[in-house]
């Protein structure tokens, strides 16, 4: 009998993508045996209508470049081609209708974004779709997750306190980026001109 595939989902806006998310990946990808981990920009993010996120394409080819050097990572569209706002649970089902049954799906994410899952909407069929792997960020505990048992994991990261909005913050005060994201992505945002002031 053939090892089931184990396959490794990152969703995220990744505005830009930065080492806190590589990392996280990373990191799970060694202690759950995952053969591979798929990134998945968000389409219209349903809960990050209140500012002007960078442009879909943009975002998708900065995951690209991120990852490019890692064989065991690659980058989904299947969310920025979908019309309408992102919703883990369609991620989930498209990325399993495209692998197939033959595969674990394990669903990584902050424990921050972990946290407000529950209040999104068909949680009973996300935790139906995939083991879901809760990464700790710095100043992210989980009180009392109430979430599934058995469905979910928590796993400490280094503690890199990156975000992709002080990324943004300093692109737009000038400051640095070097080392908190990649180099190639210091390049892209440099010439696309990306989060600088208007
Ligand atoms: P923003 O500051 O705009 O919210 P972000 O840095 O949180 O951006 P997202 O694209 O929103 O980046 O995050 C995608 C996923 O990566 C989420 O599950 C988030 O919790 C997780 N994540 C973000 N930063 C880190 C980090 N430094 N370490 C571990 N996980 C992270
Ligand atoms: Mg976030």
């Amino acid at each position: 009998m053939t090892q089931k595939r184990r396959l490794g989902i990152m969703g995220g806006t990744f505005d830009p993508i930065h080492h806190g998310h590589l990392v996280a990946a990373s990191e799970v990808a060694h202690f759950f045996s995952l053969d591979e981990v798929i990134f998945v920009p968000t389409g219209l993010s349903a809960h990050k209508e209140d500012r002007k996120v960078a442009a879909a394409e943009d975002r998708y080819l900065m995951a690209v470049i991120a990852t490019a050097s890692n064989p065991r990572f690659s980058v989904s569209r299947i969310d920025i081609d979908r019309p309408g706002p992102t919703y883990t649970v369609d991620t989930l089902r498209d990325v399993r209708d495209l692998h197939g049954p033959d595969s674990d799906y394990f669903f990584i994410t902050g424990a921050d974004a972990l946290e407000k899952m529950l209040t999104w909407h068909d949680t009973g069929e996300l935790f139906e779709l995939a083991h879901f792997v809760g990464v700790t960020r710095p100043g992210h505990r989980l009180a009392d997750p109430g979430l599934p048992n058995g469905r979910v994991s928590l796993m400490e990261v280094p503690a890199l306190s990156i975000s992709s909005t002080e990324c943004r913050d300093r692109v737009m005060a000038g400051e640095p980026i070097w080392y908190l994201v990649p180099d190639g992505i210091v390049q892209y945002i440099g010439k696309r001109g990306l989060y600088r002031p208007v």
